[in-house]
């Protein structure tokens, strides 16, 4: 091969590994959205489960004061029927009736008071501080790996209108001749590496080297691994 077609295809395979490793990395932020995408699942339950906690207390809280209200009305009544009682025995009844309803609005209160430390307590519990600063933490790299994937989606499409704008302005039968390579090995171009095929290992039958090295050639034929050498100090600065 000439060092012109050389060139030529080495460019082009240089611009399709571009491509693959664009994809490659595309692939490697869609798998950190995805796993972020898990996490926040997680986290946003177990906030849920929070808040349904939180809710079942409110909703205490309130059926308390309303009790509350009910039993102070109850007390009201209690007052004014005692003193209008008409006989000893029914005034120590009402007197009965009030002071058990003094106590349930004392034993409300105290309910109440204990249903608001741990509506208190909840709102403000470590777990749920670790799980919005958590719940914090991911949507922002989620929006971060949003942005990036955006990019690379740019990145990506550039690269392949890049590569198929240089592939169709190649010869036909210089990239017909890569592709019938590429079908069978990939990638179809390896450097020397001192004096052995980089891909393989195998070294280089001595005349060969010698002539790669002359630059009486310029590509030659790994005979392990059908790849082709070329000596990229000379090709690639
Ligand atoms: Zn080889």
């Amino acid at each position: 091969m000439d060092k012109d077609s050389l060139l030529k295809l080495l460019t082009l395979q240089e611009k399709e590994e571009r491509v693959l490793k664009l994809l490659r990395e595309k692939e490697k932020i869609l798998e950190e959205i995805n796993t972020f995408e898990k996490n926040l699942e997680d986290v946003n339950s177990k906030i849920n489960d929070i808040n349904k906690q939180k809710e079942s207390i409110e909703h205490q809280i309130e059926n308390f004061i309303k009790s509350i209200e009910n039993y102070e009305q109850m007390l009201n009544k209690i007052s004014k029927s005692l003193k209008t009682a008409k006989n000893k025995e029914l005034y120590k009844n009402i007197l009965r009736e009030k002071s058990k309803t003094e106590n349930a609005i004392i034993n409300t209160r105290n309910l109440l008071k204990q249903a608001y430390t741990q509506l208190n307590n909840l709102e403000h519990s470590k777990e749920m501080k670790e799980l919005m600063s958590r719940q914090k933490f991911i949507l922002e790299e989620l929006n971060n790996l949003k942005e990036d994937l955006e990019n690379m989606e740019i990145s990506i499409s550039k690269a392949q209108k890049d590569l198929e704008e240089y592939r169709a302005s190649l010869d036909k039968s210089l990239v017909d001749f890569y592709e019938d390579v590429k079908n069978r090995v990939i990638p179809v171009f390896v450097p020397i590496d001192k004096k052995a095929c980089s891909y393989c290992g195998t070294i280089l039958p001595l005349d060969f080297y010698n002539r790669l090295i002359q630059n009486n050639i310029y590509t030659f034929m790994c005979p392990n691994c059908q790849r082709i050498i070329y000596k990229h100090f000379d090709i690639i600065k």
